[in-house]
């Protein structure tokens, strides 16, 4: 089949590709965007919008739970098909949105798995296109590892967890990361017994030891039973019920499964070879500091060009990706990164921890408010968490925070502004925040760098 030209072709509509393709397409440029599933990607559909959606459901029950020391006692009752059909219908209009805003800018959508068929060539469905600027934003989907007897049980992944009408009397979660506690604890909350097993030995490994432990201590007043320091050594499946063997001897038994261990790309399809595209060891493309791959004019954004694996920066590659493709200087990495779980209490950080910073050999310093010295926080009987904040010694500059509470995840951008305009700590000691909040807290946390 002869190739059609065309000026711009996305592979996904990721977070990043969907914005870039109706960019290029309302300024008249014709765009083609192939996508093998639901409009919008991953967070959209199987992410962000549907877990934050069954979260404000899980988590206002968990509220209403545990109002007992403010002398509120809650009869709770979740009704479970209630809230997922909710979840659904609002990850439904966000999907019915990304349709809408392609239709009106011209954006030609090919529902269809698509592969390299050449240079700059690409092939899906009955259409063969070929453009001078091509954009991979294929994302990323859920790890599933080879364990015994797993690829035979009907587990969850991230997709189809979203699909679930009834509540899982026991539910089992394979991974203590952020997907695993968000959608773990949400069942717990929800109604369900759950058990998070995972091989560190505390969830949330990557963060600071106190956030881990917060949070812990937070899953099990919900009622999780975490299982750290083990492995899955088989699974098994009978009459409905599931078994899991760990590596410790013990057996736990549920009626759902969800596997929550890690992601990886979405590449195995794209033929990426036949378009010049490399890849890496572990499937991710190869790009340089500008987000370009080793094939001349095709480009790769978001969790699949390897880049923190977050909404927020697939969506920022974007507008990187307008600089770059016009001659600008913008980079990969040209942003301070930030991020938030979304668990009860949250765990936001931005920047470097400072064992981070002293692994660079940066000369830091960090300083931590324990959420017992808020005020807010204690009126709202939500003490368990810590602001943290670390600088540098030499130059006062701030370098990153992790804040654990209610919340964090909205207050941390204070911190993320400082950074952005460049603060040092003292600019925000002498900034004076409303009282009572949360974000009081920052200021004191600043202040006590003044005493130490
Ligand atoms: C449960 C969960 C919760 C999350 N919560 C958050 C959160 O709260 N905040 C946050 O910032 N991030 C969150 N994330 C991460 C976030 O969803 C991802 O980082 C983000 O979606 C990545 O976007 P992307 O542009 O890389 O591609 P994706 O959104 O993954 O989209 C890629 C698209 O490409 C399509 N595709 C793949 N291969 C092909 C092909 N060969 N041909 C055609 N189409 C193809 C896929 O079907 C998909 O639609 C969450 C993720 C999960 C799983």
């Amino acid at each position: 089949m002869t190739p059609e030209d065309v000026d711009l072709i996305v592979i996904g509509s990721g977070q990043g590709g969907v914005p870039f393709a109706a960019n290029l397409a309302e300024k008249g440029k014709r765009v083609v965007l192939f996508e093998r599933g639901r409009l919008g990607g991953s967070c959209v559909n199987y992410g962000c919008t549907p877990s934050k959606s069954f979260l404000a459901a899980a988590h206002s029950a968990g509220r209403a739970r545990r109002a007992g020391p403010l002398g509120i006692h809650a009869e709770v009752s979740v009704d479970f098909p209630a809230v997922m059909n909710r979840t659904r219908a609002i990850r439904d209009e966000f999907m019915s949105h990304v349709a809408r805003w392609f239709e009106k800018a011209g954006v030609e959508t090919v529902h269809a798995q698509a592969a390299f068929s050449g240079e700059r060539q690409v092939t899906g469905g009955d259409r063969v296109v070929r453009a001078p600027l091509v954009v991979i934003d294929t994302g990323t989907t859920a790890a599933v590892p080879d364990i015994p007897g797993l690829a035979s049980v009907p587990y969850l992944t991230n997709e189809s967890f979203f699909e679930l009408t009834s509540l899982p009397q026991c539910l089992l979660v394979m991974g203590g990361g952020y997907i695993g506690l968000e959608l773990g604890q949400g069942m717990a909350r929800a109604g369900s017994q759950v058990h998070i097993i995972d091989h560190n030995m505390r969830v949330l490994a990557r963060e600071e030891m106190d956030a881990s432990q917060a949070l812990e201590r937070s899953l099990s007043e919900d009622g999780v039973r975490l299982h750290l320091g083990c492995s899955v050594e088989r699974v098994d499946a009978a009459g409905g019920a599931l078994s899991l063997r760990l590596d410790n001897g013990e057996r736990l038994d549920g009626d759902a499964l969800l596997v929550a261990l890690g992601r990886q790309p979405n590449t195995a399809a794209l033929n990426a070879t036949a378009g010049g595209v490399e890849l890496d060891a572990h499937g991710t493309i190869k790009v340089d500091r500008q987000l370009r791959t080793t094939a001349q004019g095709v480009y790769a954004i978001g969790d699949v060009a390897g880049q923190p694996a977050f909404t927020h920066v697939s969506w920022e590659d974007y507008r990187r990706l307008c600089d770059i493709i016009a001659g600008g200087t913008r980079t990969r990495d040209d942003r301070v990164l930030a991020y938030t779980t979304f668990t009860e209490p949250q765990v936001a950080r931005v920047g470097m921890t400072l064992a981070q910073a002293q692994s660079k050999g940066i000369d830091a310093r960090a300083v931590t408010l324990p959420l017992t010295s808020v005020a807010r926080a204690i009126e709202w009987g939500q003490t368990d968490g810590s602001y943290r904040l670390v600088v540098d010694k030499s130059n006062d500059m701030i370098l990153g925070a992790t804040l654990v509470g209610y919340e964090a995840g909205e207050l941390v951008h204070v911190i993320l502004a400082h950074m952005e305009a460049g603060s040092t700590w003292h600019v925000l000691d002498r900034s004076v925040h409303i009282h009572p909040t949360y974000a009081e807290g920052l200021p004191s946390l600043a202040r006590l760098l003044a005493s130490t």
